[in-house]
């Protein structure tokens, strides 16, 4: 070299984030010698350190492009750079591995990436249509490991002894699969075989399992077939017959059914979608996306029966790949489960618990370790919302803004189950687990609260849980035996989980609404304005009190809603909601009303949308939870509604109430006498947007405060986050929303682990 020593620079630089298992030393080290600079890389103390030499420009441009050109599935943290003396090195090495800290994150499972997928269907390429290939920056991660720190032996892949070709690429810095742990081919990885018990056919030939697959799907069949994160249930999305069947067979007469398609452009002609809709449906997190249906789509009616919506996913691993190109057309992707019950993810379990299900399995011999459903998430005109948050997200973790001062572990709700696992602040929320209804999906929870501690070092010394004693989860804290056992209220634990995802504290003026929570008064609570922070709260605003004929079971049955609200207005105009409903039926509810037997007192905003969409005659009765919701929220569409006044009583306060039965009798009045149910859903919406706004400004007037956290399930609803959005930030509110992590009781254990953190810090 000619260069003088005042053109040379020399910086140490420390990375920090989500910076293993991604391919980043293997990026370091092309950057460097793409741009001739020498020195070394190596992972130390949960970051990565880099020694870089040079010329000071390219040095600058080193620097800058750790950032910019950063792998696809790193999440870049710090980046900081000192300067460092010149050492005169001549070469850029790797450093090996030294054992890192288990909880420095690595990334969640990824989709196939784009360059792993021209491999895939390149005739030259050795991998040629591998269902297994991977590299740094792809594949699975979280659903095949074991322990940390990442490396081959402590996941599933330690069963399949690397080929010396497959060894070469490992072992070559430059090369995209240096120090890939799932690196395999076909000589030397996992192999796929179709399993038709009917015909006692057993296939291994990659081309022959997918000819007969699309064989099984043309005429009508289920397949189970054995994923990333668990089985799947497939069918032909186009065929009425064939997904009927599926339904029937599974138990599942109505909820939708989330349909996989090959690419964007396939995603296009079933649904509308945006460029951001577009790049959500192709990031590496590669989740369900639910996006408005196109009229005249080749797709089944019965996919999505009575909603606007469809959930499409793009194919994610290279054998989805193969199958989509095979298949030719949307297939129907849905969790390999019986109702109820989490997705089987053993070959064994599958032909066990599938086996009435589906006619055919396609079966690999890569273990599933950890199960992982698919991620679920809904674009609002306030930005996405996530509804499930699992595979390709889970368990990358938040921050807490106010750190434990003992490990604890936040044990969720009963239904929509998460857990939080907490270090200091960094908060390890876990994969969506279900309802604890089921000693399967218990035995799930379990599995996942021990393989969490395990890949994260965390063992707990506290415990936070939900203040209903009732609840699976409560009873679960109970017996871990962890002293102190820390209970939190339901709606506090919503607005504090948005809360401490925007990394504040508050005081804020928090909006629950959703279906229902334990009160500290007893009674039911759904919709409530808190002023909240991470300490406690005082409860502002609810929606008035009306008894539940049945508790719980109303959720199925929104007549009963209607029917709780009557007893406060024996005149209301509801005779809609009970058309069609059995007359014993009604007179054991209204025997429950008068009796006050089972029948708790609820301010629930899910179940005014029951009312609501029983009392215009929508439906009365439910498949699954929400369904009324949904499609009132789908029969609204986007036409713009009138406003019904949603009042906030004038009495004494706080708290204040909502009375919503000026609203639900104008609905109904307007409803028998033919009024349109589209306007009628609309304005329904539009009257909830406009009565939240004026709770809020008496809220805020009671307390100075502006800004508001939206929590709860009921802020899935897209029409409702979207239009309340806009008009609180017209109103001068600072709206936060729930973005990494669900509005729905799955960021409950979130919340939880913050208000927890919270106290026990203030009692240290
Ligand atoms: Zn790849
Ligand atoms: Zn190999
Ligand atoms: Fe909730």
């Amino acid at each position: 070299m000619t260069t003088t020593l005042d053109t040379m620079a020399a910086r140490r630089i420390h990375v920090t984030g989500v910076v293993q298992g991604v391919g980043f030393r293997p990026f370091v080290y092309r950057l460097a010698t793409t741009l001739g600079l020498t020195g070394w890389v190596r992972n130390e103390s949960g970051e990565v350190q880099i020694h870089v030499e040079g010329r000071v420009e390219a040095v600058g441009r080193f620097v800058d492009a750790l950032r910019s050109e950063a792998p696809p599935s790193a999440r870049i943290g710090h980046v900081e750079a000192e300067p460092a003396t010149v050492e005169d090195r001549t070469t850029f090495t790797v450093a090996p591995s030294t054992t890192t800290d288990g909880r420095q994150p690595i990334a969640p499972d990824s989709a196939i990436c784009a360059a792993c997928e021209a491999e895939l269907l390149d005739p030259s390429n050795r991998r040629y249509r591998y269902p297994f290939i991977t590299c740094t920056d792809c594949g699975p991660r979280f659903t095949i490991i074991d322990t940390l720190p990442y490396d081959r032996d402590r996941t599933s892949m330690r069963t399949f002894a690397q080929c010396a070709h497959c060894l070469e690429e490992y072992q070559s810095p430059g090369d995209r699969r240096y120090h890939s742990e799932t690196n395999s081919c076909p000589a030397c990885g996992p192999r796929i075989e179709l399993h038709v018990p009917g015909l006692d056919e057993h296939v291994r030939e990659t081309d022959t399992v997918l000819r007969r697959c699309v064989e099984l799907l043309d005429a009508g069949r289920t397949l189970a077939i054995r994923g990333l994160g668990g089985f799947h249930l497939a069918t032909d999305a186009t065929s009425e017959a064939a997904v009927q069947r599926l339904r029937a067979r599974k138990y599942r007469e109505a909820k939708p059914l989330a349909v996989m398609v090959r690419d964007a452009g396939a995603a296009r002609l079933l649904a509308h979608l945006s460029d951001d809709d577009c790049a959500l449906l192709e990031s590496p997190a590669r989740p369900i996306v639910i996006l408005p249906r196109r009229q005249g789509s080749p797709l089944a009616t019965s996919v999505a029966p009575g909603l606007d919506s469809i959930g499409v996913v793009i194919a994610y691993t290279p054998l989805h790949i193969l199958l989509l190109e095979a298949a030719n057309r949307p297939l129907v992707m849905t969790s390999g489960n019986r109702s109820d019950e989490p997705i089987a993810i053993a070959n064994a379990d599958a032909f066990d618990r599938l086996a009435d299900i589906s006619d055919a399995f396609v079966l690999h011999d890569r273990e599933i370790l950890a199960r992982y459903d698919d991620s679920v998430v809904r674009p609002t005109g306030a930005g996405p919302i996530v509804v499930r948050r699992a595979r390709g997200y889970a368990p990358l973790p938040l921050r807490l803004p106010i750190p434990t001062p003992v490990p604890l572990v936040a044990v969720g709700p009963h239904l929509k189950n998460t857990f939080t696992l907490v270090h200091g602040d960094l908060a390890f929320v876990s994969q969506h687990i279900g309802d604890l209804d089921t000693i399967e999906t218990l035995e799930h929870f379990h599995d996942a609260l021990a393989a969490t501690q395990r890949q994260f070092s965390i063992e707990p010394q506290a415990v936070v849980h939900d203040l209903h004693p009732g609840y699976m989860s409560s009873e679960v804290a109970v017996r871990l035996g962890l002293e102190p056992r820390v209970p939190v209220q339901h709606h506090h634990a919503h607005v504090a989980a948005v809360l401490a995802e925007h990394g504040r504290t508050g005081p804020v003026l928090g909006v629950a609404f959703d279906g229902v929570g334990l009160g500290v008064d007893g009674h039911v609570w759904g919709a409530e304005i808190l002023v909240a922070d991470l300490s406690g709260f005082e409860r502002l605003v609810h929606l008035r009190y009306a008894p539940l004929p049945g508790g719980d079971r109303a959720a199925r049955m929104p007549w009963r809603s209607a029917l709780g609200y009557q007893s406060l207005d024996t005149d209301a105009p509801f005779g809609l909601a009970y058309e069609g409903v059995d007359v014993g039926e009604r007179h054991a509810a209204t025997w429950q009303l008068d009796k006050r037997f089972n029948a708790p007192l609820a301010s629930s905003m899910g179940r005014l949308f029951d009312a609501a969409a029983a009392i215009i005659g929508l439906r009365r009765r439910s498949h699954y939870e929400g369904q009324a919701a949904m499609e009132l929220e789908a029969t609204a569409g986007r036409r713009p509604g009138s406003h019904i006044p949603l009042p906030v009583t004038d009495e004494a306060g706080p708290p204040w109430q909502w009375d919503p039965i000026h609203l639900l009798s104008e609905l109904g009045a307007q409803a028998l006498k033919g009024a349109n149910r589209r306007d009628l859903a609309a304005a329904f919406h539009d009257s909830i947007a406009a009565g939240t706004v004026a709770g809020l400004v008496r809220a805020r007037e009671h307390t100075g405060l502006t800004s508001v956290a939206l929590g709860g399930g009921v802020f899935q609803n897209a029409r409702l986050v979207t239009t309340l959005s806009e008009t609180l930030n017209a109103a001068g509110f600072d709206v936060l929303l729930p973005h990494a992590l669900s509005p729905n009781d799955g960021a409950i254990s979130f919340g939880q682990a913050a208000i927890g953190a919270a106290q026990l810090r203030k009692e240290s």
